[in-house]
């Protein structure tokens, strides 16, 4: 049978920008006829099992796709709802240093305050956005926060997007019980139920103006069957909205040699928001492993040093990486996985012309990204104040991956400058990770230094549209997701306003 695959919308990808679009698109237009595209496989929380080995793939390269370069790791989801089925739900709103920047410089002038704090206050009722009560504090939160007071480090509580929370932990190898309110909870079920067609386990390869060239293929096992046969397709659409995360959106494009894109900014500016996830051990168990993983951060070091700090917990499979040494010190460090405290440093990068996403000869994504100086420096003056702290919080040791001494023992506090510097930085043994990637096709009223025009549509073309943190002109300096929901909103405002 020939499937009839023409629509008014087609929407690549489910996650936090591509769910949150069609939302706000099928509430306002009902009738619209919409599909929604899909690499990842069909699971809901049923799915999810919380073993480490098992959920390594809701990720794409079981999560840590590679820099060329082999410093950096980015995790980022490839399942229905995207990054959003293992996000942790730390929900922040955009700086107003930042939302002004994008409105002086890159003519994001639709983000007033009025916009702006309306469109989030209604997101965030939506999904149901709160700070967790002090009761909720695991040790390693409350060792966070004694340590930063002794140090006169002000502390502030995070706000989390879930709905009766049993406080597993497990929120970065997907939610069993559906409280993490991301699109798989909220957004996915809605649109299903206005009529939405959904096509998982569909890659799309190229578009063309009202056009989708994709591969579906075969439903992993253990996974929801396909809506289509396994084999290749094309779809038609009035629009066709890219929303297929920074890791792909920009290769898509750069793949669409149909489009005759003369932009050279496409896959440029791409800021990754490096972290680091660093441990101290105590001298006492901390049961890190229970509890909701982050209730605190600081953002005292944000605006002088460009960092913050967030409480963390990870699994023994990521926290081994997160490790540096070998055998017998590696294996030491380990054994006391029960006493690690946990902190995740996360740096503002700067956004560069030459950090991009490209294609190698097959057109699959490239990540070229390559830390600057000013970021290392960054990250250098990160790891020394979180040392800081973990050794004010008690704990004996510390390990770092910028240090020419591991593990740092107490007494090493009042020398850090001789212990960790740029120089020990070595990134091919302790590689960077990120789990907030942006840039890459980015918005503004300048199409000589942009991708899409402020309404999300690519310059250059009539019926292609971008919607995720690929739009970001610079890093958010913040976790990004409410800011993706709130482009997300304003493409779909817009969408049908323009011709
Ligand atoms: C472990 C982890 C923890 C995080 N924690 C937080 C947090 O606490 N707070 C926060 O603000 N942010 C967090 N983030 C980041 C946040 O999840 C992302 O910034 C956000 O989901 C990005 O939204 P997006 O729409 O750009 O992409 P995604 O949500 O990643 O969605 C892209 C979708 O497109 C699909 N796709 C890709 N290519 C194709 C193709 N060719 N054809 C069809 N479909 C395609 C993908 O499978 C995916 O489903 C976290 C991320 C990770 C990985």
């Amino acid at each position: 049978m020939k499937e009839n695959l023409s629509f008014d919308v087609i929407v690549v990808g489910s996650g936090v920008g591509g769910a949150t679009f069609t939302d706000y698109l099928t509430r306002e237009n009902p009738g619209l006829k919409i599909a929604m595209i899909e690499s990842g496989p069909y699971r809901t929380k049923e799915h999810f099992n919380q073993r480490e080995i098992d959920m390594t793939a809701l990720y794409y390269n079981r999560g840590a796709v590679l820099a060329k370069n082999l410093q950096l790791g980015i995790a980022a989801g490839n399942t229905l709802g995207g990054s959003s089925a293992m996000y942790t739900g730390v929900s922040f709103r955009p700086p107003k240093s930042v939302l002004k920047n994008w409105k002086e410089n890159y003519g994001l002038n639709f983000l007033t305050n009025d916009y702006v704090t309306k469109s989030l206050n209604e997101i965030e009722e939506d999904i149901s956005v709160h700070e967790l009560p002090k009761s909720w504090d695991n040790q390693n939160n409350q060792l966070f926060q004694a340590g930063a007071k002794k140090l006169g480090i002000p502390v502030k509580r995070l706000k989390i997007n879930t709905k009766n929370c049993q406080q597993q932990g497990f929120c970065n190898l997907g939610c069993t019980t559906g409280a993490k309110q991301g699109t798989l909870e909220v957004q996915i079920p809605r649109i299903l139920k206005h009529g939405v067609q959904l096509f998982c386990n569909t890659e799309v390869i190229t578009v063309e103006e009202n056009k989708v060239h994709v591969i579906v293929n075969d439903a992993p096992k253990g996974t929801l069957p396909n809506a289509m046969a396994s084999g290749s397709y094309e779809f038609n659409a009035k629009k066709i909205i890219l929303a297929a995360g920074v890791l792909n959106t920009p290769a898509i494009l750069l793949r669409s040699t149909a489009l005759r894109l003369k932009n050279k900014n496409i896959g440029r500016y791409l800021t990754l928001h490096p972290a680091f996830n660093i441990n101290g051990i105590h001298s006492k168990t901390i049961s890190n492993y229970r509890g909701f993983p982050k209730t605190v951060y600081t953002d005292y070091f944000s605006e002088t040093d460009d960092f913050y700090l967030e409480t963390s917990f990870y699994f023994p499979g990521v926290t081994a990486k997160n490790n540096p040494g070998y055998g017998e010190l590696h294996q030491e460090v380990m054994k006391n996985y029960d006493k690690m405290m946990s902190i995740l440093i996360l740096a503002h990068d700067k956004v560069e012309y030459h950090n991009r996403i490209t294609i190698d000869k097959k057109g699959k994504t490239v990540v070229d990204y390559t830390l600057s100086k000013q970021s290392k420096n960054i990250i250098v003056k990160a790891l020394k104040e979180a040392t800081k702290i973990f050794f004010a919080a008690g704990c004996e040791k510390v390990l770092l991956p910028a240090s020419n001494k591991n593990p740092l023992l107490k007494d090493d506090v009042n020398e850090l400058d001789k212990f960790i510097s740029e120089k020990y930085l070595n990134l091919y043994k302790t590689p960077l990770s990120s789990a907030h990637p942006q840039g890459g096709a980015r918005m503004g009223d300048n199409k000589t230094t942009a991708v899409c025009d402020i309404y999300g549509k690519v310059y250059g073309t009539n019926s292609i549209y971008v919607c995720d943190a690929s739009l970001f002109p610079t890093s958010v300096k913040v976790n990004p997701y409410e800011t993706i929901m709130l482009l997300a909103k304003w493409v779909a405002e817009n969408l049908l306003k323009s011709p």
